[in-house]
């Protein structure tokens, strides 16, 4: 990188528009582009020019988006797309065939837990969720057809971190890419890259955008991995048949996942990013530091005060140093350990259920990585169609709430807790 992370959080990605100057990046709510000529849009089909066809592929809007989510990243390129859940399907795409599988951590987002263990069965892919904590685990459940390991950073919603460095190590020592939802952590507190990771995914629904206004998500591709090494990866090292027989990877070296995700991916699937959303999130990614740097000051105060509170049964946040996870929140991210986590109430369900029916300031809502605080009863709600056994794995026990600590003045959120859990526990 050569420049800082807050001057790329403005910069990268855009440049003063040549057509018109504007200084922000304008809003390409358009469909197509007209073409130069018939050979320029022979070349722009072929890729042997980079260029605008149909705003499904790319759009001026979303590519400054992608580039500037790549640059935060540290990766060679990006893809921008329609969700976070999209951006885990755009993710596996280029690496998946039928009868090929995902080895994953059983402490994923509910939602990604869902996704993996019975939507992907539709595309004949499947997921192995096994203990990520344990080596030996992930070792021993990968096969002839993995294709991919896939882990959270900070894991929704249990406060687990993700050991990046180790998990790389094994996908290393077996010749697979590892992909890392960094969605909870952001580029701000990590850059799994730099810790071995080849794909990155991000729901930008979060905080990258920062304030509740987009659902999006986006994939960034380190450019490191050799595809053609293994031969497990055909789409991307053999003639591709969905693109007139391209050898991705061979034409385009570092930038092969990119262009596949962009030329295959989202011209089959479609999962594409609109250009207003793209622009709500650049401007959200302005900001991406400061807000950060609140949350995570705002989620640590927040959690002492919980743990010191005899209300309270447990807190599982990472920064605190009664959890197990601290001494791997300091290596991995050591600015904070995210504004994500969860806490055990005395009194269980009831007591959870009263608590979040009182609380004023915090919503209710099933999203996190707002301005605003949040809160949620894992267990009834984003978990709630999860076995007992796949919400014990993933910390949405009956009696814990997760908490999304916003940027608010930290006395009015300790203020608003208190009084809700005295209601509660009455
Ligand atoms: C929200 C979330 C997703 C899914 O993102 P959407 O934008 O809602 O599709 C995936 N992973 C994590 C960690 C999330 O928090």
């Amino acid at each position: 990188m050569t420049q800082g992370f807050d001057t790329l959080a403005i910069h990268a990605g855009t440049a003063p528009d040549t057509a018109t100057g504007a200084r922000q990046v304008p809003i390409y709510q358009t469909t197509a582009y007209v073409f130069r000529d018939s050979d320029h849009a022979a070349k722009l089909f072929n890729l042997q020019e980079v260029g605008y066809i149909y705003s499904r592929l790319t759009n001026p809007t979303v590519m400054a988006l992608a580039n500037r989510v790549a640059a935060l990243e540290g990766g060679a390129g990006a893809v921008a797309c329609s969700s976070g859940h999209a951006a885990q399907l755009m993710a596996l795409f280029p690496l998946m065939q039928p009868g090929c599988n995902v080895v994953a951590s059983t402490r994923l987002y509910g939602g990604t837990v869902q996704q993996f263990t019975n939507t992907i069965r539709k595309f004949g892919w499947s997921a192995k969720l096994v203990d990520f904590d344990d080596p030996k685990a992930i070792a021993a459940a990968i096969d002839d057809n993995t294709r991919a390991l896939f882990c959270e950073t900070i894991c929704n919603p249990g406060g687990a971190i993700s050991d990046l460095d180790a998990i790389a190590r094994i996908a290393d020592h077996a010749g697979l890419p590892l992909i890392v939802d960094n969605t909870t952590a952001t580029p701000w507190l990590c850059r799994p890259i730099e810790h071995g990771a080849t794909i990155v995914v991000h729901s930008a629904t979060k905080y990258l955008t920062g304030n509740g206004t987009v659902t999006g998500g986006v994939v960034v591709d380190s450019g490191k991995f050799d595809w053609s090494a293994s031969g497990k990866f055909p789409s991307l090292s053999e003639p591709e048949p969905a693109y007139h027989g391209l050898q991705f990877h061979a034409a385009l070296g570092a930038m092969a996942f990119t262009f596949h995700s962009i030329a295959v991916g989202l011209r089959d699937l479609g999962m594409t990013m609109n250009p207003q959303g793209a622009h709500y999130t650049l401007m959200g990614i302005e900001t991406l530091s400061l807000r950060m740097q609140r949350h995570v000051e705002n989620a640590q105060i927040v959690a002492e005060w919980l743990e010191q509170d005899p209300r309270v049964e447990y807190v599982s946040y990472p920064g605190l140093k009664s959890s197990p996870y601290h001494h791997l929140a300091k290596m991995i991210v050591p600015k904070g350990a995210g504004a994500l986590f969860t806490f055990a109430m005395k009194g269980g369900y009831e007591a959870c259920v009263k608590f979040v029916d009182n609380l004023k300031l915090f919503s209710h809502v099933a999203n996190l990585g707002d301005t605003r605080s949040l809160v949620i009863h894992s267990a009834s709600t984003t978990h709630r169609q999860l076995s007992d056994e796949q919400r014990a794995a993933a910390g949405a026990l009956p009696n814990v709430v997760r908490l999304s600590i916003g940027i608010e003045d930290v006395k009015d959120l300790i203020e608003d807790l208190n009084q809700a859990m005295t209601v509660a526990t009455a």
